[in-house]
């Protein structure tokens, strides 16, 4: 049970965060805090928060778990506004999805990484923003991935990692670069093709005429582009050193794929789409 929990960024995730833990009956009082006062009042209406605040010294007063949920290029000047503020028994926790630069502006603003800082990634979201995209389900049976650092204490861990427990998450460790590694790969690379093939269509003299006759498949494929393009662009920067070498590893491939449709080359036409197909049916047999 958290008797009071700060959420920082009261929107998708967030404020997922805060029905889940209510629904568990895991928290107690919730403060929001955030810059827009008609979202944060939305929020108090539809029952994520109890109360909140624009100042996040305030809010994070008295806390006993602190989630900073902002976009990751907010997270240095969120750390500044509460250093100081922070109760002693406090644990500070944040959902970014790259977490090399959140760890990064931690250990500037705090110059050493608090004991009680347990950096967080819930692999789990939608293409909506806002506290109005919020639900509760968003975390169950998701992965949320947790990157201690060598001085994080061991039973803040374990109160972060049992807080994700309750919302029906699995929660695994992993290092901050593979973490970021991983991601670029996963997360970052595929947002980065919806975008660049949407816009591509998009830019094209005809694009009426093929977003007219745009099936299921290509609906399902660029989803993801309907996402905040703020935030992706931010997660995108901040990861970019691990994201412009996936995209080099793609564009390899892709080039490969380019020259034997080129040299009407059967076989490695088939054996790409065989082998991503078996990969596919692999990793999503469950
Ligand atoms: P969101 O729905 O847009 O919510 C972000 C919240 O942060 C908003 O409520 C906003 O409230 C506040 N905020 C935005 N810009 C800010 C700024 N410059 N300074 C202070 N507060 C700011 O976004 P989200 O999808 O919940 O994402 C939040 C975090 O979760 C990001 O770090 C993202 O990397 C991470 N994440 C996202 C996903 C996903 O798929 N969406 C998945 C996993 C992790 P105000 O406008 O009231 O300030």
């Amino acid at each position: 049970m958290i008797p009071r929990l700060t959420i920082i960024g009261v929107g998708l995730i967030g404020g997922s965060l805060a029905r889940a833990l209510r629904r568990a009956g895991a928290v107690g009082e919730v403060v929001g805090c955030g810059r827009n006062e008609q979202s944060l009042r939305r929020g108090v209406e539809l029952g994520v928060i109890d109360r909140y605040t624009s100042d996040p010294a305030a809010a994070v007063e008295g806390a006993d778990v602190v989630v900073i949920c902002t976009p990751v290029s907010a997270m240095r000047a969120m750390f500044t506004a509460i250093r100081d503020h922070l109760a002693p028994q406090a644990i500070l926790t944040d959902v970014g999805s790259v977490k090399g630069c959140v760890v990064a502006d931690a250990q500037a603003v705090f110059g050493s990484l608090p004991e009680r800082f347990v950096p967080g990634h819930p692999i789990a979201g939608t293409e909506n923003s806002g506290v109005e995209a919020s639900f509760a389900e968003l975390y169950e049976r998701r992965r949320v991935i947790l990157t201690p650092h060598v001085e994080s204490d061991a039973a803040a861990v374990d109160r972060v990692r049992t807080m994700w427990q309750c919302c029906g998450a699995e929660v695994v460790e992993m290092g901050v670069r593979h973490h970021d590694e991983v991601l670029a790969a996963t997360s970052h690379l595929p947002h980065v093709l919806a975008y660049t093939v949407v816009d591509t269509l998009a830019s094209m003299d005809d694009r009426a005429e093929i977003f007219r006759f745009a099936a299921g498949g290509f609906r399902d494929f660029t989803r993801i582009s309907a996402s905040d393009p703020a935030m992706w662009r931010d997660i995108c920067l901040a990861n970019r050193d691990c994201l412009v070498r996936t995209i080099d590893e793609y564009v390899d491939n892709l080039q490969r794929l380019r020259s034997a449709l080129i040299a009407g080359d059967e076989t490695t036409v088939f054996e790409t789409f065989r082998r991503a197909k078996h990969a596919r049916d692999n990793f999503y047999r469950d």
